[in-house]
């Protein structure tokens, strides 16, 4: 009998990256969620669709501490929320940086970096710059990392942006619409990367968005908010003609298009219903 070499598992995290209970939010007499459940689990990605107005940002802040639950709890791997910044990255929707900004991508991009982390002494720095250095060259921004980022493309800017919230290593990104105004070749870029981070590293990844098909291949579930309401499940699950007519409501054909999913409303052609409709 040969003998074989056992190879220990990789130390596996447990806990849930994210954790809602019985979760509600309402401003005044206007709910936004009410009685929300949710574990994302390290590695997880689930997508964050609904109309304007449905709550989406407001989900975003809750986990970052910054707007108070009405009540349930809320925590981020494992502590109450606001108390686990540190653990979590952010990607913001591409916007054009002011093209006299004189910022080099590489100090944008130390910027996601805490301070404090490596002290200010010469190990320190190094620490800091190798950090920096590996992701640019994650994200492949290594060769523009000493321009001015105002000078960047919008691609090239949302590339930094990505590396910005994975320099510290996160185990949750939070991304706010970040292929908003991307044309399709950086939207695949930029879900490419967020997709081999989570894969390699673990990291769950809250996906907020109103367009579902640029990353339906890498969506494990989708929390579908309407107006008060919601559903979590897989795609196949959530996306069907009966449920977003349930949501929204009103009647509403979902159809399956050349592996893409179209939503189509009363008063609505694109993917997802405007508010009210
Ligand atoms: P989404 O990101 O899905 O568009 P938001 O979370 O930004 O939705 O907002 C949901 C609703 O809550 C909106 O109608 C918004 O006006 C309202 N809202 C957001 N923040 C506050 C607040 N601090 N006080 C009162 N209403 C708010």
């Amino acid at each position: 009998m040969t003998s074989k070499t056992v190879l220990a598992a990789p130390a596996r995290r447990r806990e849930a990256a994210l954790r809602l209970r019985s979760a509600r939010l309402s401003y005044g007499e206007r709910v936004l969620w009410d009685g929300l459940d949710l574990d994302i689990r390290p590695g997880e990605f689930l997508a964050v669709l609904g109309p304007n107005g449905s709550g989406k940002t407001s989900l975003m802040r809750v986990l970052l501490g910054q707007q108070q639950l009405s009540s349930g709890s809320a925590e981020v791997v494992g502590h109450p929320a606001g108390k686990a910044n540190h653990r979590i990255g952010y990607i913001p929707q591409q916007r054009a940086l002011d093209s006299q900004l004189v910022l080099r991508g590489r100090d944008l991009v130390g910027l996601g970096l805490d301070g404090h982390r490596w002290g200010l002494g010469l190990r320190g720095r190094a620490e800091r710059r190798r950090r920096v250095d590996r992701v640019l060259a994650e994200v492949g921004a290594t060769e523009y990392a000493d321009q001015p980022v105002g000078l960047l493309s919008g691609g090239e800017q949302q590339r930094l942006r990505v590396a910005q919230a994975l320099v510290g290593d996160p185990e949750l990104l939070l991304c706010d619409e970040p292929l908003l105004s991307l044309d399709l070749a950086n939207q695949r870029v930029v879900s490419e990367l967020i997709d081999a981070r989570r894969r390699s590293a673990g990291t769950a990844v809250l996906f907020v968005t109103h367009e579902i098909n640029p990353v339906l291949p890498l969506v494990d579930r989708v929390l579908y908010l309407v107006d008060g309401r919601f559903q979590i499940g897989s795609p196949d699950e959530v996306m069907t003609s009966e449920n977003l007519t349930r949501l929204y409501r009103t009647p509403v054909d979902v159809l399956r298009v050349r592996g893409q999913i179209v939503v189509v409303g009363a008063q609505n052609s694109a993917h997802h219903l405007p508010e009210g409709s």
